[in-house]
């Protein structure tokens, strides 16, 4: 169980295999990447950071965040989660790495435990 003082819930990684990736797909959103994050994925897979940005990354006002597909439905999906994981794990982004301990969920426990199975109250 993962825990943080400032958050009044634990989060049970163990819990997202079983989950299957819910946080990497759902209603459109933003994913965002730092541009140092941009150059460590884009190393990650082998390729150059402008046909990193060029297939993967949009430009949002003044930050950049990876792209979505479109499942049908109005859910969507990160760009990198195929096959059920996450195809870039090692070097995810820190929205991604710090996920479900997020200044919004602070005071919004309810809604995070609807969202992610691995998130327990204290
Ligand atoms: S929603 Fe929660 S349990 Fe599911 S993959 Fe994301 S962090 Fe893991
Ligand atoms: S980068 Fe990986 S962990 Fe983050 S949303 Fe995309 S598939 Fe999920």
């Amino acid at each position: 169980m993962l825990e943080n003082s400032n958050f009044g819930f634990y989060f049970d990684s163990n819990k997202c295999q079983e989950c299957g990736g819910k946080c990497c797909t759902g209603e459109s959103g933003y994913i965002f990447v730092s541009p140092k994050e941009i150059q460590e994925i884009a190393e990650f897979l082998s390729i150059d950071f402008d046909t990193f940005c060029q297939n993967y990354v949009k430009k949002v006002g003044y930050r950049y965040s990876l792209l979505e597909i479109a499942q049908g439905n109005k859910i969507y999906s990160c760009i990198f989660f195929k096959d059920g994981i996450c195809q870039i794990y090692p070097k995810r982004p820190k929205q991604c790495i710090t996920f479900p301990f997020w200044d919004c969920y602070k005071d919004n426990i309810e809604e995070l435990l609807k969202e992610c199975i691995g998130v327990v109250k204290k």
